[in-house]
């Protein structure tokens, strides 16, 4: 048992503090955790009344707890961050409702944590209607735009409060790019389904940052847990009954994948999601 508490021990002085910087001036520490690997495998066997069985036991364990998402022990471990992001990611980012959220007020204190500029503007994506991709031709024009209106955002916000305006009425025209700060504390469980949304390709690249901010801080503290949530969750996709039909057929008649997917009746979207599985 010392051992445990020693190695996390170990852990906290090597992780606790560190930080990632993100876009611009945004940032990711992380501030404390709760466990480790031997955690949830610990957790684990409590159901045999047992603990540890060796380093390749364990890991063979918990890689098993999460291809069969047996996800309680991953319960055993939470970490704890401090963000400063952008307000349009941070909206994004409160969704996940299993998280424990304290945040800046811009009630009590002056917002003075200035605002995100992007340094690269994309345009809309022709396939995925929410997202973005590429690079606008005139994107030094739009970045100066969006410069020229936070100044001015900002510059109002100032006055208002100069002319005796409450933080709480002049903060009312401030952008959604200005920066918040809050801590977030959240359990792997919970963690690893945030961040297999929140990595994944479809979610805003500015998001994705803080995605993979967190992921880096937590690496080293829990790697067996995140290698196999790369291979069996992040790195993995599902088939439906459909896809299933569709891939047995292939493998045992070598039919084409229009013919095969005609059999199983895959048309439209769930179609061409099926050949982007396969190709
Ligand atoms: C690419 C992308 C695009 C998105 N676009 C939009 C959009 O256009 N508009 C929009 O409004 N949102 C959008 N979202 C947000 C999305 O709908 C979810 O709100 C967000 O991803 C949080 O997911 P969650 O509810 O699974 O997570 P959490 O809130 O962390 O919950 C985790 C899990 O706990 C359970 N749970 C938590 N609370 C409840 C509850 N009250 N009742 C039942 N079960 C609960 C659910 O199983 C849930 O999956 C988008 C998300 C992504 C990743």
């Amino acid at each position: 048992m010392e051992d445990i508490y020693e190695q996390e021990a170990k852990l906290k002085r090597e992780n606790c503090g560190r930080t990632i910087e993100v876009l611009d001036s945004g940032f990711v520490r992380l501030v404390d955790f709760l466990g480790n690997d031997t955690s949830i495998v610990q957790a684990a066997r409590v159901s045999f009344n047992k603990g540890s069985k060796g380093e390749e036991k364990d890991k063979e364990l918990l890689r098993y707890l999460m291809r069969h998402r047996h996800t309680s022990p991953l319960e055993m471990v939470e970490f704890k961050f401090h963000f400063k992001l952008p307000i349009f990611v941070a909206r994004q980012i409160i969704r996940h409702r299993t998280a424990n959220v304290n945040e800046q007020s811009s009630r009590y204190s002056k917002l003075n944590n200035g605002s995100y500029v992007p340094n690269h503007i994309r345009v809309q994506d022709k396939f995925n209607k929410q997202g973005s991709s590429g690079h606008a031709e005139n994107e030094e024009e739009i970045i100066g735009i969006i410069e020229a209106g936070q100044n001015s955002a900002f510059a109002d916000y100032d006055n208002m409060l100069a002319m005796g305006a409450a933080k709480e009425m002049a903060r009312v025209n401030l952008p959604v790019s200005a920066y918040t700060q809050w801590y977030w504390k959240m359990d792997l469980h919970n963690l690893f389904h945030f961040l297999g949304l929140r990595l994944h390709p479809h979610a805003q690249w500015e998001t994705r940052e803080y995605a993979k901010a967190v992921f880096e801080l937590i690496k080293p503290i829990v790697p067996v847990a995140c290698e196999a949530f790369e291979d069996y969750r992040l790195n993995s996709c599902t088939f439906s009954a459909k896809e299933m039909k569709a891939l047995k057929l292939l493998l045992s008649t070598g039919g084409k994948w229009d013919w095969v997917a005609d059999q199983a009746g895959l048309e439209g979207l769930e179609r061409k999601e099926f050949f982007d599985k396969i190709k």
